[in-house]
């Protein structure tokens, strides 16, 4: 979907209509996607600019994400991340602590909504 903003803006065409597509090239021919609605070109601004304000401001908070079991106890952020041997085992807590900070809150609003809805059956349960 970036790619499709960056035609647009590429071409001038800022209302152009795009299509975008992930191709899955181990399973043949499936491919995910299609037109890019002004609904989803909005979301990804949005996105993007919490994110380049971040790295802009310097606000690099560290969020492990979800208890993960495999391929060991660890986060799901943090399962191939070189450091998590040495993080602190408490980081989700500070990231609990951490994502209250008026600076913080753009991205955790992204990246961990707390009054997001259950999307999964395992979700709704907890
Ligand atoms: S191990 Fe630490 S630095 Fe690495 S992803 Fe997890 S929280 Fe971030």
């Amino acid at each position: 979907m970036l790619y499709s903003l960056a035609a647009r803006d590429l071409h001038n065409l800022p209302k152009a209509p795009v299509e975008a597509y992930y191709w899955f090239v181990d399973q043949g021919d499936l491919h995910r996607g299609g037109v890019v609605d002004d609904v989803q070109a909005g979301r990804l601004h949005a996105v993007l600019d919490v994110v380049v304000g971040g790295i802009r401001d310097g606000i690099y908070p560290a969020n492990p994400g979800e208890e993960k079991h495999h391929p060991r106890e660890t986060w799901s952020s943090c399962a191939y991340c070189p450091y998590d041997r040495v993080c602190p085992s408490t980081r989700l807590e500070q990231w609990s602590g951490m994502r209250e900070d008026p600076a913080v809150q753009p991205y955790a609003g992204i990246a961990d909504p707390q009054d997001a809805e259950p999307t999964t059956d395992e979700e709704v349960r907890a």
